[in-house]
Formats: C-alpha cells, structure tokens, sequence
C-alpha cells in the first residue's frame, strides 16, 4: 500500500492571513490564475494581495481562465509568465484555474507548445505552485492532474505528472460562501464521483478506505445544508474537506470511466464538469456493482443506508439530462472513451455497447 501526497494542506477559517509565513522563500514574483470573478467574489484574492504585500512579494493577475480551460488559454498565461519574469504561480478558483495554473508552470518552465502539452517526456521541471480553492469539488489542490479541453477537436482530457502537485494548498472553506445553488450541487457531486471513482478504480487500496468513506458521508450529511444555508461556516468546511478527501483519493487511483463518459458530456453538450458526471452515477455503479458489491456495500453499511437510499438521495438533486445524444455524438465520442487514459483503470472490461447504452439512457 502506498501513501504519497506531498501538497502541504492548510484547511480551516482565515489560513492564508495566519500562515502568511509560509510565502516567504516560494519566489519574488507570482503569476496569479484566476477566472473573471470567483478570485474577487469569493474573497480569495482581497486575502492573498494582503499577504504578498506583506511579504513584499510582486505579483502579475492573469484572470482570464473559462470553465474547462483551452490549451490556448495554458499558452497565453505561459506567455505572460515568462514576459512578467515570474518564479512561481498561485491558482485560484475552482478546478478550472487550479487546473490552468498547474499547465502553465509546466509549459512555461519547459517550454512547452500546444501541441506538446501531453508529453510527459517533456515535463522536467515545474515552478513551485500555491492552490487556493474557491469550490468544494474537484480536489485538483491536492492531485498531480490538469485537464484541459482541445477547442479544435473539442475534446477534454487529462495528464498528470508529479511536479504540478501544489507546494501549499490554502483551502479556507469560507470563499465558498458565494458559491450559487447550482455550482455548490454540481461540484459537491464532482467530489462524490473521485470518492466512489476510488472504490472502482483497479487501483482501489484500504489506505484510502477511511477518506472515501468519511467523505462520502459528509456530502451525504452536509450538501442540502449547504444549499439551504451558503454561509454557514461548518457546513461548506465539511463539504470542503470532503473534497479535499476526494482530490486525496484520486491523487492514488485516479478516475475511471465516470470521468470518460462525463468530458464528452460537456464538450458537446455544454454540461458542468460535475454535473456530467452525476448524471451518469447511477448508471456507473449499476454497471459496476456485480463487480464490486462486496466493496459498494462495505460502504453502504457504514453509511447506514442501502444502494436504493443512496440513488434517493441522489434523485434530490435533479440530476437529469435534458439534450437528446445524438447519433453523431454516438459515433464520435464512443471512440474518444474507449481510447481515454481512465478507461485502463475500470475494474471490468468495458464495451461500446455498454457505454451506448448509458449515453442513450440519459
Ligand atoms: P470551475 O470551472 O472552476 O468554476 C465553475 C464556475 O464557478 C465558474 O463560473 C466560476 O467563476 C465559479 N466560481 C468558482 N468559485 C466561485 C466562488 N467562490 N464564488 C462564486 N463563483 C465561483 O468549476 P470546478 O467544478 O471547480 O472545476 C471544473 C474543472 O476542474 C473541469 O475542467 C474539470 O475537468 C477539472 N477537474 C480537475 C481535477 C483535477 O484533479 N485536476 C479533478 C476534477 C475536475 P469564474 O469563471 O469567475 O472562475
Ligand atoms: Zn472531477
């Protein structure tokens, strides 16, 4: 069993103002990754601007980063590192700027093109890298994985390598007071998926067993709460660790085929990461249960409730497709998840058939 995580994870109430210490020696310069607003709404960069003054480090805002973040977007903040004369780089923000921070400091300290961005031949080096999560969601402080989605061909997928794991991650569940209703749904579903991903994947170990368990259970006891009362402190931090437990298991396993199924579900259909993936759940563990159900029910026990509890509870939460999947969806995208990195990890022998027939049931 093997055990490796080394982000250092700072969690709790106001962590960026009382570790400010921890600044001092990343760098003199930072290249902060934002999107247009969450760094500002939820507080994140008010806190961390404090801090780099403090410490009288300079910093470069690049605040451009979309949902799903394009490799042009990876080669523009590569771009304005390296012009800015940064020697490290802070993401804010959900999985999308934590995702395009850790591209870009790949890319920028090896020279990195669009089309190379997935060579991990070519990832020697990386600056060091501060996260700061504004979701509860996609635990991306605490993997070595950047996902990005390729415009042209408008597929989504991801690489990993060591070197992007974050150095620090300041994860202060307080910048998720603003999240709406449907971003805290959809992300705190995305966390659920790496923590089930974790008892199917082929790489499923009992070191990780009491962070899937636990954090499975705080989405279970904390996500209604969190939609019925956003600012309140002890509900977001529980679905907060819940998804830094979920970027821990992953971390180890990475996703199967859930995450596969899900990407094309948004390139085309413009579907939420996380949402994408919570309307195929159901499906997923059904197709795995046969397999699995002495692990599925190992956890069920300790959560106190049954398989069909769990999809009840799941049902909630309106996690129904609306589009209709069409044939020429069917024809391309079929390929893309048969051939994606996750798929070698699925503890049964998956067919196109079986993931027709989970695309024709949404
Ligand atoms: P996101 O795409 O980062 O953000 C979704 C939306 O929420 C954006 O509109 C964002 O605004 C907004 N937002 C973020 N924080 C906010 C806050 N505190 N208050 C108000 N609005 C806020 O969503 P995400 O689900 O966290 O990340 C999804 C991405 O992560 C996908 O690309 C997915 O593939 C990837 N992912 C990565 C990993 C990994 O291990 N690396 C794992 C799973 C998923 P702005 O546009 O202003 O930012
Ligand atoms: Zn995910």
């Amino acid at each position: 069993m093997l055990f490796n995580l080394p982000v250092k994870i700072i969690l709790g109430k106001n962590v960026i103002k009382e570790n400010s210490g921890e600044f001092s020696g990343l760098g003199s310069k930072a290249l902060l990754v934002t999107g247009k607003h969450s760094a500002l709404k939820s507080g994140a960069q008010a806190d961390l601007l404090e801090v780099l003054n403090q410490n009288s480090i300079d910093f470069t805002i690049y605040n451009e980063i979309n949902e799903n973040p394009d490799i042009e977007s990876i080669v523009k903040g590569a771009k304005l590192f390296n012009e800015n004369q940064c020697d490290f780089i802070i993401g804010i923000g959900g999985g999308s700027p934590l995702d395009a921070a850790k591209a870009i400091s790949l890319m920028a300290a090896n020279n990195l093109t669009k089309d190379n961005i997935y060579d991990s031949n070519l990832h020697k080096k990386a600056f060091p890298l501060i996260a700061v999560p504004t979701t509860s969601g996609t635990g991306s402080e605490a993997t070595p994985y950047s996902v990005l989605t390729n415009s042209e061909t408008m597929k989504k997928a991801g690489f990993g390598s060591p070197l992007i794991f974050p150095k620090i991650a300041f994860a202060d569940p307080r910048y998720t007071f603003s999240l709406n209703e449907t971003v805290t749904r959809d992300t705190a579903i995305d966390a659920l998926s790496h923590l089930l991903e974790g008892i199917y994947s082929n790489k499923n170990s009992t070191i990780l067993k009491p962070f899937i368990f636990e954090g499975v259970k705080l989405i279970i006891d904390n996500l209604e709460k969190c939609i019925n009362y956003p600012d309140n402190y002890a509900y977001r931090e529980n679905l907060m660790l819940a998804s830094v437990y979920g970027g821990i298991v992953i971390a180890h396993t990475s996703t199967t085929l859930q995450h596969s199924i899900g990407y094309p579900l948004t390139t085309v259909y413009g579907l939420s990461h996380g949402f994408a993936n919570g309307v195929v759940m159901k499906d997923i563990m059904n197709l795995y249960y046969e397999h699995l159900n002495g692990r599925l029910d190992e956890l069920f026990t300790f959560l106190k409730i049954s398989k069909e509890e769990f999809f009840n509870w799941l049902d909630k939460f309106n996690l129904v497709f609306n589009g209709k999947i069409s044939d020429e969806f069917l024809q391309t995208r079929i390929p893309e998840v048969m051939n994606s990195r996750n798929m070698a990890l699925n503890p049964l022998k998956v067919n196109e058939e079986q993931i027709k027939n989970i695309y024709l049931k949404l």
